[in-house]
């Protein structure tokens, strides 16, 4: 349940099914609960075939950056000026989805709000107003089943849509949408990683904070810093060394989370993401339709081009050699002596920044990928893991085994 909203409709949402290796994106919840088998990026993604049909062609190796982020037309460094209040960074997610709405581009957007109870669970919602945008603003943690409004939607009669999602949401919602046939469809995607389950993240606010109730923000930033915002207006930043992460239980984060391959959200038409920015937002057009997004946005938006600095093999091995290490999930806060190695590494001044410091966090998800799977689903692998991913890793020795590709 959300706070009522006008222009914001919560449509009640059937339950999920049971699934191994889910993230209950919402396709489960839908008459057609059997679409997960070929819409699911976790049992046999077709990234390179879905982005010449989104994009019109796949990712290019020669552009090197492509292997990493996906196809694009053009990467910047961004902001919203002034940026909304509340957002999570700038608020460019929310200004398309207003501005979409005020254009009449779109008869509605699918995003998450808050749960009224639970203000970091998110609940999916279809917005219809610009004004309605604004209970949509800001990042929550948790799965949100957005693509069981697909079917609501349809039966409201919208036509054209906007949906903002991560990306195991919208590889599934590329997968189907030609089925849902709606007249159009613009993807506005952030990047994603480590996420877990609203419940677990509580676990995690409990041990942040004596008032956990009055935590109204946080965010991993680039810059190894947790920032924590509450209630009373005060901003807390924690290094990431200070994290009481080894007080947490190994399955925190769940499998899907350590394993999934697309960080970088490369099917949405825009990425509106940080990693690169250096403080500020990191955009990613990806195709035209990503471009009528941003010139939506008009002198709103301030663009720069990126930066980058400082080397990131390093710090890549040395999260591979903590990951090899650990028996489970988050290693790299268990090991003190093998921590202050890497986040020597990383640390901003001398540790990558901006692009290098993106491409390390890609990286040191393809060795999660590979060396989970590898521990915990081995059969998984052949179908699970792109081509791509094993590019990205086989320069820290990491390479197939037999059975492990096909
Ligand atoms: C779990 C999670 C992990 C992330 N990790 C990274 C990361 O490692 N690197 C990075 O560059 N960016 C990451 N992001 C994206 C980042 O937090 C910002 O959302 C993004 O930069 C957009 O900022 P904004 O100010 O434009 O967003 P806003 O204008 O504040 O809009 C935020 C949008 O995010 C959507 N949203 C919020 N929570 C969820 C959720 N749980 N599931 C689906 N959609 C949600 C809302 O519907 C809203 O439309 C993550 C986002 C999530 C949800
Ligand atoms: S993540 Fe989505 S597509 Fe995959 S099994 Fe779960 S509900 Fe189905
Ligand atoms: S980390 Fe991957 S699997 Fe987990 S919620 Fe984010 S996109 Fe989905």
């Amino acid at each position: 349940m959300i706070t009522p909203h006008e222009g914001v409709l919560a449509p009640e949402l059937e339950v999920a099914a049971a699934r191994d290796l889910c993230t209950d994106c919402g396709i489960s919840r839908t008459d057609d609960a059997k679409d997960c088998g070929v819409a699911c990026q976790f049992i046999k993604p077709d990234y390179a075939g879905l982005e010449r049909r989104v994009h019109g062609r796949a990712r290019d190796e020669a552009r090197v950056d492509e292997v990493y982020f996906g196809p694009f037309n053009r990467m910047v460094r961004a902001s919203l000026k002034p940026a909304k209040t509340d957002a999570q960074w700038t608020g460019i997610a929310t200004r398309i989805g207003e501005r979409l709405l005020e254009t009449k581009a779109v008869d509605a957007v699918l995003a998450v709000a808050p749960d009224a109870a639970d203000r970091w669970k998110p609940v999916p919602v279809m917005v219809t107003t610009p004004a309605g945008m604004a209970a949509v603003r800001g990042m929550r943690m948790g799965y949100a089943p957005l693509l069981a409004l697909l079917e609501p939607a349809k039966a409201a009669g919208f036509k054209r849509l906007a949906v903002i999602g991560i990306p195991c949401q919208v590889y599934a919602l590329r997968a189907l949408e030609k089925k849902y046939g709606f007249e159009r469809i613009y993807v506005i995607g952030t990047p994603c990683s480590d996420n877990t389950t609203t419940e677990n993240f509580h676990v995690f606010l409990n041990l942040l904070s004596d008032a956990p109730e009055t935590v109204t923000y946080l965010e991993f930033r680039a810059d190894y810093h947790v920032e924590l915002r509450f209630t009373d207006g005060t901003v807390r930043e924690i290094p990431f060394l200070q994290l009481p992460i080894s007080q947490l239980p190994g399955d925190f984060f769940p499998l899907t989370c350590r394993t999934c391959v697309d960080y970088t959200n490369v099917l949405a038409d825009i990425t509106v993401g940080y990693m690169a920015g250096q403080g500020e937002q990191w955009l990613l057009v990806r195709n035209e339709r990503g471009e009528e997004l941003v010139a939506l946005l008009g002198d709103e938006l301030k663009v720069a081009a990126l930066g980058s600095a400082g080397k990131r093999q390093g710090a890549v091995k040395g999260f591979l050699k903590n990951t090899e290490l650990a028996a489970g999930g988050l290693p790299l806060r268990r090991m003190p002596n093998v921590l202050r190695h890497v986040v020597g590494w990383l640390m901003p001044r001398v540790g990558p920044r901006g692009l290098e410091f993106a491409r390390a966090r890609v990286e040191m998800k393809a060795v999660e990928t590979v060396l989970h799977l590898r521990r915990q689903r081995p059969g998984r692998m052949k179908n699970m893991i792109p081509r791509h991913v094993w590019t990205l890793v086989e320069g820290y020795g990491v390479t197939p085994r037999e059975g492990e590709t096909h």
